[in-house]
Parts: structure tokens; C-alpha cells; sequence
């Protein structure tokens, strides 16, 4: 990040003279928590030499004149200031200092945080070797907070909007956000509800999928959406998973029986499952198709988004996820309106109009305020996904001819959203790279340690079920850091990491 001027918005009034204006949201990077302002010093006199580590600020001189220097892990720069139209924001990270400050200056600071002395760093060698701290710093598996550092007063802004309207439940944000979100997955409908987990839970009741009824899911993925079908006292039908841990259309077929409601696909990692060969079996035997969508937020099946490829789809909006609120949220995607209309009224204790039950529902609802929050992140959404693809990229040009790992399969015709980046370590070293990697200061994970027949909860009726691909899947995966704020320097200091766990030069 480097500084910025910013020219600040006048209103001139003639002789009544004028008026700038800053709105933090539209004009900042940060939202301001504090202003100072400095005047009243000698003529001629220097302050500053001092850096911040966390602190943004925006510097305008009101009167009188100054130049400010700054100096930072992106260059040296040097700003005369002497116009109250222009300020200059300050990131974190820079040390700065006033030179030739003029008696009659007065200098006005925004600031995105309290007064915190261990923010400052008063030293100068101090400073040098914090910086090439930060070069070498662990590298996180994911760090939301630096989404705050960035995008923070955008959303903050929007959540304070949703805090002041007095409206929490049932308002403008959510359905705004519906409208927003259904037209990039290509849906007519869009509604939202608690998290992912009731998503697909409320589709498959909307469905009538219960008590006596067959769902076949994958072996391979996240506990909830078998989960989903158990509470809804459906049966979970395990089938294995391909090469690339999506559900494997050549088993679905021969788990399909009399009982089959529907095929609950996931499309893991955000890569997309074989939508047209999944659709063509669901169709020849009359059942229906959901995507578990919970971590392809704008992912494409040849051209087509995830949440438009089935009868419906579940999408998750918690923290961690391609598009996540503050806490926890979710939502179905379908073109079919008693679906829509069903799963709203479901999520809403039954009811359409106050306190006229229909139907015996349950109470799982998107709030305003995470509405709020996911209506600023979703015009940022692509960018992110963007760049996520640019840094899985990165790992596969420079990780590819390695022998013991297996990267991430790409079809040409699909958009990945590259939830996660999954590679495969052949058996036996995954847990040792792991480790490696650990010492080394780079944080990964393990998507997932253990295939769905085998958890506890399943493995009492399923555990003798045998899936080669899916338990393979469970001993080989090992998640690398792919988020959208992960730095170029980063990624590749990880890939060099894994090249020299197996004796290959670095690159
Ligand atoms: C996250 C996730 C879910 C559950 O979403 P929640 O909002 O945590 O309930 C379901 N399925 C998959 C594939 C997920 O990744």
C-alpha cells in the first residue's frame, strides 16, 4: 500500500468563504475513530520521526505549510502540503516526519484507531527491523483481518447504516441482497437464511424429503450436508468421489434405488461438479438435484454459475467462505418459486403473515445487519475471487513436476472459486510436509481428515462402506494458503518452502 493524495471535496460560498467535507466511506480507506490536530509551533520547526504499525491516517494542513516525508516498505515519498483541499493518507507502517512546518500551520489528522503507544514505533533502526520483520512474518492459513485493513469502513459503514435504522429482522439490506445476489447466480429467487447448513436442510424440507427417503451425497466434504439430510430424518446414501474429490457421476447411478429423493452434490473446494453428466442420471430416474454451493460463491460450470445448475442451491455466507458476513448467514438460490416461497415461509416459523402458521416451521433467518455486511462485500467479490485464481496460479506453475504431490485439477471450460487450494501428498509424507511447513512458520489445513462414512456419528451404520477415493482424499489432502489478501511474496515463499521439503531448488 502506498500513500495517497486525496483531493478533499469544497463547497466555495463566495464571501461566506468555503467548506471541505471528508466522508470516511467514499474518501477513506479506514473509518476515522479519532481526530487530532497540531498548530502553534515555531516557525520552521519538525515533528514526526515516528512510524505506526497498525494506525492509517489522513493528513490535511489547514493553514500554513509543511513537507511531509514518508518512508516504508514501498519507497520514500515527499508531499508539500500546503492546500486545505488536499490530504494525504498515510498507511500503516510508514515512518513519517514533518519538515519546515510554518508558525501559523495548523494540521489536521483523522485517525482509524484510539491513541495506543504500542502502536508507535518512536525509533528508527527500530523501525528497519520491524520492517523486514513484517517481510518474514508466518504466513497465516487465513487472516480475516486484513480484509478490515483494507475494505473495513466500507462494510463497517453499511453495518452502522443497518445499527441506525432500527430495523433488524426482515428489511431493506435483505432484500436488497437477495435481489444482488440471485442475479449473480443467474436464479429468479434468492432467500436468505440462518447459514449454510439450514439452507440445505430447508431446501430438502421444501422438497418433502423425509422420513423413508434416499439422498445420495458424497463421501468426501463438510459433515453438514450429510448432516442436513439425517435431521431432516431422510437417509444419507454415501457414494465416492473422483480424482478430484467432487461426487463420481459413475456412482451415483448404482446408489440410486426406489427410495431416491435427490443427488446432493457439493461442489468442493469451489471447483464444479460434472453438472451435465449428475443432471442427465437425475433426470432418466425422476429426482431431483441440490447443490451444496457453500463454498462456490461465483463459481462457473461452462459458463454457468453454481446455485443455477439444480432445483436449488445452498450457499453459506459464514466467515471463512468466498463471501462471508460477520457471524453467520446463508441462503438458497432457485428458479422455482414454491421452492422459494417455501423455504422462506419454513425459515420463518411457518408463516408468511404474522402469527398465521401454515406449516410447522422453524426460526432461521439472514439478519439486516449481516445482510448489510454482505451487500458492501459483494461488488468486491469477483475482484477477490480474481484474485485468488492469479495466486493458485502462482502454485501451479511453480509447484508442478514434483513427483510425490498431485495439484488441483483444472477443466478449462469451468471458473473455479478456489475456496481452498487442495493439493495431494502422496501417503505417508503429507503429515511430515505439514509439520514441515509449520516449522517454517506457513499455516495449512486439512480438508478433511476423515471421510464422512467414517465419522463417528456415521461410521456406527456406514463405517463398513468402503470408498477408496474418498478415504485416499482424507489421508493425501493437504490445504495450502490461497486467500485473496495472501501477498505474491507470500505464495511463493510457501511453494519454495514445499520445493525444498523435496529437495528442489527454490524458484
Ligand atoms: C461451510 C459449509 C457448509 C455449512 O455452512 P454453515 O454456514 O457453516 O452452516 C455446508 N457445506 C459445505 C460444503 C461447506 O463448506
Amino acid at each position: 500500500m502506498v500513500p495517497q493524495k486525496i483531493q478533499i471535496r469544497t463547497m466555495d460560498s463566495g464571501e461566506l468563504g468555503a467548506l471541505g467535507f471528508i466522508e470516511s466511506r467514499y474518501n477513506l480507506p479506514f473509518s476515522i475513530r479519532r481526530i487530532y490536530y497540531i498548530y502553534g509551533g515555531k516557525e520552521n520547526s519538525e515533528r514526526g520521526h515516528h512510524a505506526h504499525k497498525k494506525l492509517w491516517q489522513c493528513m490535511i494542513v489547514i493553514k500554513g505549510s509543511l513537507t511531509l516525508v514518508l518512508d516504508g516498505d514501498e519507497g520514500s515519498f515527499s508531499y508539500p502540503l500546503n492546500n486545505p483541499r488536499e490530504g494525504i493518507i498515510i498507511p500503516p507502517g510508514y515512518w513519517r516526519e514533518m519538515h519546515n512546518i510554518t508558525s501559523d500551520a495548523v494540521i489536521l489528522v483523522l485517525a482509524s484507531h484510539d491513541y495506543d503507544e504500542s502502536d508507535y514505533i518512536r525509533d528508527h533502526n527500530a523501525f528497519k527491523s520491524w520492517l523486514k520483520e513484517q517481510a518474514l512474518k508466518p504466513v497465516p492459513y487465513l487472516e480475516l483481518s486484513r480484509y478490515i485493513d483494507t475494505y473495513g469502513s466500507i462494510v463497517e459503514n453499511s453495518a452502522i447504516d443497518a445499527i441506525r435504522s432500527g430495523t433488524y429482522i426482515n428489511g431493506q439490506n435483505v432484500q436488497e441482497f437477495e435481489q444482488k445476489f440471485a442475479a449473480i447466480c443467474g436464479t429468479r429467487y434468492a432467500v436468505g437464511v440462518g447459514n449454510g447448513f439450514a439452507a440445505i436442510m430447508l431446501i430438502l424440507e421444501a422438497l418433502g424429503i423425509g422420513q423413508g427417503d434416499e439422498v445420495i451425497v458424497c463421501a468426501a466434504g463438510f459433515v453438514a450436508t450429510p448432516l442436513a439430510v439425517s435431521r431432516c430424518k431422510a437417509t444419507p446414501v454415501f457414494v465416492d468421489c473422483n480424482y478430484n474429490g467432487n461426487i463420481n457421476p459413475n456412482a451415483i447411478e448404482r446408489a440410486i434405488g426406489q427410495n431416491s429423493k435427490a443427488i446432493l452434490l457439493t461442489h468442493l473446494y469451489g471447483n464444479p461438479a460434472d453438472m451435465d453428466e449428475i443432471n442427465t442420471i437425475a433426470e432418466k430416474y425422476s429426482i431431483a438435484v441440490i447443490e451444496d454451493a457453500c463454498q462456490a460463491h461465483g463459481a462457473k460450470y461452462k459458463g454457468r454459475p453454481c446455485g443455477s445448475l439444480g432445483r436449488a442451491a445452498a450457499f453459506s455466507f459464514y466467515p471463512t467462505k468466498n463471501l462471508g458476513c460477520f457471524g453467520d448467514g446463508g441462503c438458497v438460490t432457485t428458479n422455482d418459486s414454491k421452492i422459494a416461497s417455501t423455504v422462506r415461509k419454513l425459515a420463518n416459523y411457518g408463516a408468511t403473515k404474522k402469527y398465521q402458521h401454515e406449516i410447522i416451521g422453524i426460526n432461521s433467518r439472514l439478519d439486516e445487519i449481516q445482510a448489510a455486511v454482505l451487500r458492501a462485500k459483494l461488488p468486491y467479490m469477483h475482484i477477490w475471487n480474481e484474485r485468488r485464481n492469479v495466486l493458485s496460479n502462482l502454485y501451479m506453475e511453480r509447484l508442478s513436476g514434483i513427483d510425490c504431490i498431485t495439484l488441483p485439477t483444472i477443466e478449462k471450460n469451468n471458473i473455479q472459486s478456489w475456496h481452498v487450494f487442495p493439493i495431494r501428498v502422496l501417503e505417508g509424507k503429507r503429515d511430515i510436509l505439514r509439520e514441515y511447513l509449520d516449522q517454517h512458520g506457513i499455516s495449512t489445513n486439512i480438508h478433511y481428515p476423515c471421510a464422512l462414512h467414517k465419522q463417528h456419528c456415521y461410521s456406527q451404520e456406514h463405517g463398513h462402506e468402503y470408498f477408496p477415493e474418498a478415504e485416499t482424499w482424507a489421508k493425501e489432502e493437504l490445504s495450502l494458503p490461497l486467500d485473496a489478501t495472501h501477498t505474491d511474496s507470500e505464495i511463493m515463499r510457501i511453494c519454495n518452502a514445499v520445493r525444498s521439503f523435496f529437495g528442489r531448488r527454490p524458484i
